[in-house]
């Protein structure tokens, strides 16, 4: 995305978020920020939560269970800890979207256990705040060695489940949370 002369400011204001003010249909200005219908061709535009898919990887010991983390190589949040997934591709099920996310980011095939629950969340991408609802899975590596994929991950650490890192994301924060109070951490 170019910015253009205007700087950041401009990209804000065109920004196809919460924070939209041009018609995505038409490109004619918007009267109100979304949900609003546009004045000029009638195309009413609502922004909605996000979904997402992701999983907590756990590694099997039942006394002193831990979880898999990764450290973001790329913005935002670039070096803090995060847990597996994104965002949901099209129709994608976000279910489907966390063993694809898992599989590309790990290298691995994870059978997805309980759901832990949905999230909903801020992610700050190209100068707007974009609500999503983080869905995660309880999960295991059924097959595969775990392989980072260096252009999303420079690191991976097993982490206690009663002692989290703080995350990249509090959703992620508030899953691996109920995670532990599920295990009676
Ligand atoms: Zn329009």
């Amino acid at each position: 995305m170019t910015l253009g002369a205007h700087g950041p400011a401009a990209e804000t204001l065109r920004a196809y978020g919460p924070t939209a003010s041009f018609c995505p249909r038409c490109a004619a200005q918007l009267s109100a920020t979304p949900p609003t219908s546009c004045a000029a061709c009638g195309y009413q535009l609502f922004i909605n939560a996000r979904p997402t898919g992701g999983v907590i990887v756990l590694d099997g010991h039942p006394d002193d269970r831990r979880f898999l983390a990764l450290k973001r190589a790329a913005q935002p949040q670039a070096g803090r800890w995060e847990l597996p997934g994104g965002f949901c591709d099209g129709w994608e099920h976000p279910a489907e979207a966390a063993v694809r996310e898992a599989r590309e980011e790990l290298g691995v095939e994870v059978e997805l256990g309980d759901l832990v629950g949905m999230y909903l969340g801020g992610y700050d991408f190209q100068g707007e705040t974009l609500p999503v609802l983080d869905v995660f899975f309880l999960a295991r590596i059924a097959t595969g060695e775990i392989t980072l994929n260096p252009s999303e991950s420079s690191d991976m650490k097993w982490f206690p489940l009663a002692e989290p890192p703080p995350l990249a994301f509090s959703t992620m924060d508030r899953a691996v949370r109920d995670t532990a109070r599920r295990f009676g951490h």
